[in-house]
């Protein structure tokens, strides 16, 4: 197996060096090939997503990504951004499923925003459609007509592209608690009379599987009121952009949670791209403190979902639970009394633990 590995800025290389450690520590025979994205390559004279760099993606089994972004190149136009890289690696490679496991590791539960007792042992997962719905359609306009202002953005969605993921929810909530929660907005919009139609068609032929579906303003509340009552939640690509960033808040750092980018359903092996979910994060980046967990869990998901090889997978993530439980924490998730660990350190508690 080869794996392309993209850094790219801010705690990007901070956090993906120790994930690479990890990676090598259980598995010493897959091939990682560093290579510059992001404001990284742009400095270096190059695009946000070099040719060299997409031509390793191309010959890689999945790409291992830190985090993009400059806050000197906000105000150029989106195409002379170091973010295009990430939106032209997702479509490029046709990664439509996107995963955000949730999880409140023991002795974590102070971190999180709401009570303790709420979101003990909490683990779900939300399934994002990444690659279609309004981030996408056609037209997509601003302009002025006799005198106004005005814009559109388009929200379209086709059977197949709803069928798929919901195949890859399905598949995933039967490893897991066997429950799903389809988020919609089935009163007001026609994509969602057609999502829940196709949720619905596709549940026939998972019968073991629960199935509820919720609007997706019951959702948000419901995600805050009984977190724990969820296990798969699946949803669109606008839905689960903003529901994705309100589960990631129950856990407390933003800095713990992974996630994958897939081309192709979770029963076969597929092509993936994986990430933590935080970016450059600018006011800690340089100084050794970020948190490296949610980089470190992507390197699990990407023996799970890439490698097939779950049993490694899963000791990555039982040394990740075990190093918090013995009190290892980043400044991120320390609290008074608490001694923050380096990034460093906390790789190294990770390895010494698995
Ligand atoms: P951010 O995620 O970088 O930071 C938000 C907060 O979370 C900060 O306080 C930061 O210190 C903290 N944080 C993030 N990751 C952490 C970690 N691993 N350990 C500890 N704390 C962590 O979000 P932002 O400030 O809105 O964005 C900064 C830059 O990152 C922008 O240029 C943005 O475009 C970019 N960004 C990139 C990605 C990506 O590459 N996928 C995602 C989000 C933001």
């Amino acid at each position: 197996m080869k794996v392309a590995v993209l850094p790219g800025d801010g705690v990007g290389p901070e956090i993906v060096a120790q994930a690479v450690r990890v990676l090598m520590a259980v598995r010493p025979d897959i091939e990682c090939c560093q290579a510059l994205v992001g404001a990284a390559a742009m400095r270096a004279g190059k695009a946000a997503l070099p040719d060299e760099t997409r031509a390793l993606c191309d010959s890689s089994d999945a790409i291992l990504f830190g985090s993009v972004g400059d806050a000197q190149l906000d105000g150029q136009p989106f195409e002379r951004r170091p973010e295009t890289a990430l939106f032209s690696l997702r479509h490029d490679y046709k990664l439509f499923a996107n995963l955000r496991p949730v999880r409140v590791y023991d002795g974590l539960e102070h971190a999180s925003s709401l009570h303790a007792h709420l979101i003990h042992g909490l683990d779900l997962i939300v399934v994002r459609e990444l690659t279609g719905g309004i981030y996408f359609g056609v037209p997509k306009e601003r302009g002025v007509r006799q005198g106004v202002a005005w814009a559109v953005d388009t929200l379209s969605y086709t059977a197949p592209e709803v069928e798929r993921i919901a195949r890859v929810a399905f598949e995933l909530a039967r490893s897991r608690r066997k429950r799903i929660t389809s988020v919609d907005k089935h009163n007001i919009l026609q994509t969602s009379r057609l999502w829940r139609d196709v949720v619905s068609e596709v549940a026939c032929e998972y019968p073991d599987v629960q199935v509820e579906h919720l609007l997706v303003d019951n959702a948000s509340m419901q995600l805050v009121r009984r977190p724990r009552d969820f296990d798969v939640i699946v949803t669109e690509n606008m839905f689960g952009d903003i529901l994705s960033d309100e589960a990631a808040i129950l856990c407390g750092s933003i800095g713990n949670l992974p996630s994958a980018s897939l081309s192709s359903d979770v029963s076969v092996r597929a092509f993936g791209m994986y990430e933590p979910i935080g970016g450059t994060a600018p006011d800690i980046a340089g100084k050794g403190i970020a948190n490296p967990t949610g980089a470190i869990l992507s390197a699990a998901m990407l023996l799970r979902y890439t490698a097939g090889d779950e049993e490694n997978a899963a000791r990555i993530e039982t040394a990740v639970a075990q190093a918090f439980r013995r009190g290892v924490r980043t400044p991120d998730l320390a609290r008074d009394g608490d001694r923050p660990v380096t990034t460093a350190a906390f790789g190294d508690e990770v390895i010494a633990g698995l």
